[in-house]
């Protein structure tokens, strides 16, 4: 199951900049807003494949910082690779040719994500802020609902460094 992750504040460290561009992993950010909020994964029929809390949380934070003032744009890819832990070489460029545009890049992701977009973009000025934080590791149920509705249930947020220390004792 994907990490749990929480959005962060951000507001202050967005303050020097004029534009931002949001990066988004479409695996765990969507699952984590899907899951805080009790909402489906997928709603099919009346969103397609992508995620509908997650959808809405990134609309309500374009809209936040363009009134703010701070030209925004959305870079998502699913593929070859959707998860950004694993993005190839060409969605990095592609990646990097968009950032091109931007003086500031937020990524919605864990900090493997920020490592991938902070080693694609190492050679521009763009400054990398990470807008989310790690908050366990989700284990659900996944349900299906007619007609094609998938949910996440029986919810849990495991502790990854708490099962990790008890592994390794001997
Ligand atoms: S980059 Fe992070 S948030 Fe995205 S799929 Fe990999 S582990 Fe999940």
């Amino acid at each position: 199951m994907p990490l749990h992750l929480e959005p962060l504040n951000i507001s202050d460290e967005l303050q020097e900049h004029s534009s931002a561009l949001i990066v988004t992993c479409p695996i765990c950010p969507p699952a984590s807003l899907a899951s805080d909020s009790d909402s489906p994964l997928i709603d099919f029929f009346k969103r397609g494949i992508k995620t509908p809390a997650y959808e809405d949380f990134i609309g309500e934070l374009t809209r936040t910082l363009e009134q703010r003032g701070i030209k925004t744009g959305v870079f998502t890819s699913y593929l070859p690779s959707p998860i950004a832990c694993g993005w190839t070489k060409g969605q990095r460029k592609r990646l990097l040719k968009r950032a091109r545009n931007f003086d500031t890049v937020l990524v919605m992701g864990c900090e493997s994500a920020r490592y991938t977009v902070e080693e694609t973009l190492k050679d521009t000025d763009c400054e990398v802020i990470l807008a989310m934080r790690f908050v366990g590791i989700t284990n659900a149920s996944l349900t299906f609902e007619f007609p094609f509705t998938l949910r996440l249930g029986d919810l849990a947020c495991v502790d990854a460094n708490q099962q990790a220390a008890q592994e390794l004792k001997p």
